[in-house]
Parts: C-alpha cells; structure tokens; sequence
C-alpha cells in the first residue's frame, strides 16, 4: 500500500537545493528599514525583491490610519462580508475604489488571489474563457475552478488568440467569451497588447478582463493601470487589482458593471465563505488610495527608477526584455547559474528573487528585480555594481561593457 505522504520524504530537489545552500525561499526578514532594506540573519540589505512599487508600506500616513482601524474596530471582522464582516470602511474602499477606477461599482475581497477565484462565480458551462498561457496562477486557479472551457493562447500571441476565438466563432457561435490577461504579466514586466486584444473581442463579441496587480498604481497618468494606459477603460470590461503592491496593504478589488460586481459579490465561495479584509487592511488601502490619488510624482519617481534600471543592466550587456515597469527581469537562463546568482548577490547584500520554471518557461530562469519610488539613487547604484560584478564573475555579461545597447 502507498503512503501519501511518501512524496514529501523524498522530495529530491528540496533536499538537494538545501544540501547546496542553493535554497532562495522562505527568508525570514528580521528588521525592516523604511522598507527599501531589510535585515536578515543580522545583515543589513538592500530590498529589490518586493511588490511595494509606492513604498507606501512605511509611509507614517499609511501606518496611523492602519492603527486608528485597530483602534476602533479591533484586529478582525471574524467574519464574511456577506454576514457579520462588512464595516462601513469596505463600502467605503468600495466607492472610493470604483470613482477612482472609472467604473460602476467594485467589490473588495480579502487577498488578491481569492479576488481571481472569485471569477469563477460568473464564468458558466456554456462559456469560453481565451486566456493568455501566462497568467498568474490565481486567474489560472479561477478559470479552473469554474464550468467554463478554458483555451489558452501562447504568451501575448495575438494570433494564436484570433485563431482560437475564429474556431469558436465557428462551432460555438452562442458560447458566451471573455478574454482575460494579466495587465502587466508579474515574472518578466512586459504589457499585454491591450489595443489588439480589444479589436479582437469586438471583432468576436468578446468580453475583456484585465488583471492589473502589477499596474494599478503603477501605469496610466492616474495610475488606473493597463486600460487607462492604453486609452482602453471603456473597452475593458473587468479590471482587478490588488492591495499587496502599491497600496501597501492586503486583498484585492474586482471592478465593472454593477450588476456583474453584485453577482459577484452574492456568488463567489472566495467572498461568502471567507473573512473579509481586516480593518488595519482596509484603512491602509484607503489611506495608500488617497496618497496615489494626491501624489502622481510618486509614480513619476517610480517609472524613473525603472528607466534607469533597464538601461543601466542593459549597459552592461544584460538581458531584461520587454518590460516598461519597474519589474525588471535579469535574464540568466539556466537554472542552476541563476541560483548561484541569487546567492552571491544575497552575500553582496541584495535581496533579489530567482525565478525558475514553471513560472517562467524551461531555460529562461531569471533574476526578477522590482522597484520602489522610496529607493535612493545610492542604493539603485550599488544594486547596478553589485549586479554588474557578479553578471562579469559568473559569465553572464562580458568582461567589459558592450559600446552600443538597445
Ligand atoms: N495577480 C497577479 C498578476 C499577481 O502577481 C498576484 C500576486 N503576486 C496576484 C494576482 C495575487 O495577489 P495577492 O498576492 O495580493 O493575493
């Protein structure tokens, strides 16, 4: 007879990564210094390894109004909206949300991964679902748990997605269809083609939906993310966002027509049957909401600093792709020399996250850098040296710098 747990006894990789002290994961930060450098076993490093994109989570506004909430309302709702866990301050996100998105209503949900479960609810048995073969893993899981058939199209291949909807058209001409995309894909920072993608789901009769984790706050002259970007709020149906990047908090928000954000919000197992977000999480969403509303030089700052980054790796004869966001991949490839570069730059003192398939495809680890609007062009700089001695050390970039880049 077999064990289910024999698995885990003998999980070669985990075992192998610890053994080499090639073991990246779960790193206990001791300290945190305005958030741009944390302290671990003791050591002081830079932080370029976070979602924090405003670097709002250190903010003093951000952190008084998260206490005042404790204050008033205690640490839980200990329970869900539906019942006994809606305060006056979620409607209150709520409208304050859906006024800043443009958009009819919006619901909040207790983290930004249960807010793309909470999809499931209103993808059917007779629908189609186009979804871009890199997805977050929480749309991927939603699509999943829903009756809806799913039809994946290879990465920001909008050809691939025309033929996919034009099979559809043909031989299920009433399926209802909805094309959803991250917004900013979370690994690699690249933008999904929003434009195109509109064109075909008016061409299909399409719905659109965007997860826009990693641009709300981030991308569009308010910071409304990829549809206002791109000059598409009007044609993007669903935007989703989550409160665990720039609004320095916890949870998420679907937004859209009120009568789908209703449904939703009556329908969705992730809402009905889980507590909702805590009061110290709800007024810091609130408070960050009102700080990216008041202050755009933030996200001037943050886009800055990305700019600098991608053409100060690239001067160096690095790889970082197609990304206009402050997620900035370092291209490394093969997964074993991506590890020991996550750990000679940890011993250099920066904090950085390996990523490796599945999130990325076979032979495309890389280094995944993110920024924060709060980094100081000091600390930027010794990041760049930092990179730039071990990408020379371990063959990544050549020993000296290329004259042109692009
Ligand atoms: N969508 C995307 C694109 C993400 O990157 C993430 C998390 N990194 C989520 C959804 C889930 O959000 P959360 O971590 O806030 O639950």
């Amino acid at each position: 007879m077999s064990d289910v747990f024999e698995k885990c006894r003998s999980w070669k990789d985990y075992r192998i990564a610890k053994a080499t002290g090639l073991y990246p994961y779960y790193r206990a930060i001791e300290e945190s210094y305005g958030a741009t450098e944390v302290q671990i076993e003791g050591r002081r490093i830079i932080m370029v390894g976070s979602n924090n994109y405003l670097g709002l989570s250190a903010d003093p506004r951000v952190k008084e109004a998260a206490i005042k909430a404790v204050e008033r309302y205690g640490t839980t709702c200990s329970g869900s909206r539906l019942l006994n866990g809606t305060l006056a301050l979620h409607e209150e996100l709520e409208q304050r949300l859906a006024k800043f998105l443009n958009r009819e209503a919006a619901v909040v949900i207790s983290t930004g991964f249960q807010t793309n479960l909470a999809l499931s609810s209103i993808l059917g048995r007779h629908d189609i679902v186009f979804a871009d073969r890199q997805n977050h893993a929480s749309l991927v899981d939603g699509i999943r748990l829903s009756f809806a058939t799913e039809r994946k199209y290879r990465h920001n291949d909008l050809e691939h997605l025309e033929q996919l909807l034009q099979q559809a058209a043909e031989k299920e001409p009433k399926a209802g269809k909805i094309i959803i995309t991250d917004g900013v894909f979370s690994m690699e920072g690249d933008v999904c083609d929003l434009p195109r993608i509109v064109e075909l789901a008016q061409k299909y009769g399409a719905r659109v939906m965007t997860d826009d984790a990693h641009s709300m706050g981030v991308l569009g002259e308010k910071g409304r993310g990829t549809s206002e970007y791109f000059g598409l709020e009007k044609e993007t149906d669903l935007v989703m966002g989550t409160f665990s990047k720039s609004f320095a908090s916890l949870g998420g928000v679907l937004s859209g027509p009120s009568d789908v954000i209703n449904y939703i919000r009556h329908k969705s197992r992730s809402v009905i049957f889980s507590a909702s977000m805590t009061p110290a999480t709800v007024a810091s969403a609130l408070k960050a909401l009102e700080i990216i509303e008041a202050e755009p030089q933030r996200r001037a700052r943050l886009l800055d600093i990305a700019e600098k980054m991608h053409n100060g790796f690239r001067a160096m004869g690095f790889d970082t792709g197609v990304s206009v966001t402050p997620v900035v991949p370092v291209h490394i490839g093969d997964q074993v020399k991506c590890f020991r570069f996550w750990r000679a730059l940890h011993e250099a003192g920066v904090f950085a996250n390996p990523v490796i398939p599945p999130a990325v495809e076979a032979g495309h680890a890389l280094i995944r850098t993110s920024y924060m609007a709060t980094h100081t062009d000091e600390q930027l700089d010794r990041v760049l040296d930092i990179f730039e001695q071990i990408g020379k050390k371990l063959d990544v970039i050549p020993q000296t710098r290329p004259s042109t880049y692009t």
